[in-house]
């Protein structure tokens, strides 16, 4: 048996679930694959240790795709102000988001939250057909679609194919796109604690010769903290136990953090770069990981992805044909540029800071004077961080 759709989705996380918000509110029959269905939720679960930063970009699309509601009702917390600052100059910058005229920033929010609301968004369309457990194994183009053979022996065919399976994408595999990966030999660690200060409205980063630390703040006194750190030095943090890993944030963070009550959680992540070389082939389009992976040190991977779906979203609208060549070259033609910029952006901050020599560093901490100092230029920072100076057209 096979059934045909406008679109097939693979990969239902935060990105691609977001894109089947959209689709499945235009005209358009959408197909969803996914391997492992978000888990239910209740107000007693532990803080996840995922958590994103949403943009207002992001937020709007969440907004259009009937999650943003999802998201807020249960655990999300709005942010400020962003500080940032090498250890050697603490004066560093600090943006306001209202000083551009915004309540705030962006949110932070539990990555498994972001999915599942839109995943119940997704719940009373139609027009959206969810495949879960499910994953293709074979991907066979042809002139006017595609037909993708999934691992239980179904094939579902469609006009196109939207690879949104992250950063090992199966789409990108079978489609014989190949990729760019630089691997920066740092590992982060992310650990959920509970602070004795009170500073939600704040998320801060120090750049320290061997990696940022940061702040994220989270629902009522909890924070989410980031360090990046050599594999073996993270390696070691983490067989700490509670009360020693407590011990050497406090004397190792910096002095913003204040005391820690406790540890509730703790996981580490391997920071690469990867970028797929095309974002599209015949009938098969990327976005979100499976397209670029950047360094999180600002947060903006998720932003990125989501930045790609509103685009192609925007191009599907004003064509008959989802998987035309002119849509998909449209859809690559700005968002490869685009994200490659954001990219070089991350690498250039991690050279400038991170085990680099003394006079880069100093340049480094000096650039952020000049940007404290240029308050046109702090307040380009701040909308494009926001999302807000993305051309969607
Ligand atoms: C330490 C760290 C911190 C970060 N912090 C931020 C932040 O603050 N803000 C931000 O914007 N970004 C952040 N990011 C980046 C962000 O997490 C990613 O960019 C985002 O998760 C990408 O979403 P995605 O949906 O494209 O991919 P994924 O989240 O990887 O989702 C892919 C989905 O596809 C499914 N899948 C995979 N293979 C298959 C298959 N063969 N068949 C079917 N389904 C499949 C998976 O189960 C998954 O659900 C961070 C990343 C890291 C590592």
């Amino acid at each position: 048996m096979s059934s045909h759709y406008d679109v097939i989705i693979v990969g239902g996380g935060m990105v691609g679930a977001a894109l089947a918000a959209l689709l499945g509110r235009s005209r358009w029959r959408v197909a969803l694959l996914e391997g492992t269905a978000p888990r239910p939720w209740s107000p007693q679960q532990p803080l996840d240790l995922r958590v994103s930063s949403v943009n207002a970009l992001s937020q709007q699309v969440f907004v259009a795709g009937h999650a943003w509601e999802g998201m807020l009702g249960r655990r999300a917390a709005p942010f400020r102000h962003l500080r940032v600052w090498d250890y050697s100059q603490p004066h560093g910058t600090t943006f306001h988001a209202a000083d551009v005229g915004a309540e705030s920033f962006g949110w932070f929010v539990e990555n498994s939250i972001i999915q599942l609301a839109l995943w119940e968004s997704l719940a009373d369309l139609e027009t959206v057909t969810c495949y879960c457990p499910a994953k293709p194994v074979r991907l066979e183009p042809d002139v006017h679609h595609v037909t993708l053979t999934l691992q239980d022996g179904r094939s579902i065919s469609a006009d196109l194919v939207v690879g949104a399976d992250g950063a090992r994408s199966s789409v990108r595999n079978m489609a014989g796109i190949a990729v760019d990966v630089h691997d920066y030999h740092q590992h982060a660690l992310i650990m959920n604690a509970v602070t004795e200060l009170p500073q939600q409205d704040t998320t801060w980063q120090c750049f320290t010769p061997t990696g940022p630390q940061a702040f994220l703040p989270l629902v009522g006194q909890h924070a989410s903290l980031v360090w990046y750190h050599t594999p073996d030095r993270v390696r070691q943090l983490l067989a700490l136990s509670d009360s020693e890993l407590i011990a050497v944030l406090e004397q190792e963070f910096p002095q913003e953090l204040g005391g820690i009550r406790a540890i509730l959680g703790r996981a580490s992540f391997p920071i690469r770069r990867l970028h797929a070389q095309r974002y599209r082939a015949h009938r098969v389009v990327l976005v979100g990981d499976a397209a670029h992976v950047i360094h999180p040190l600002a947060g903006q991977g998720l932003n990125l992805g989501i930045q790609d779906i509103a685009l192609l979203e925007r191009y599907l609208e004003r064509s008959d044909d989802p998987g035309s060549a002119r849509v998909l070259t449209a859809y690559e033609a700005q968002r490869r540029p685009a994200n490659q910029a954001m990219m070089s952006t991350m690498e250039a901050f991690h050279h400038l800071f991170t085990p680099s020599p003394a006079v880069l560093r100093r340049a480094g901490a000096k650039s952020l004077t000049v940007i404290d100092a240029l308050a046109p230029l702090k307040h380009w920072v701040m909308r494009h961080a926001m999302g807000l100076t993305v051309s969607q057209r």
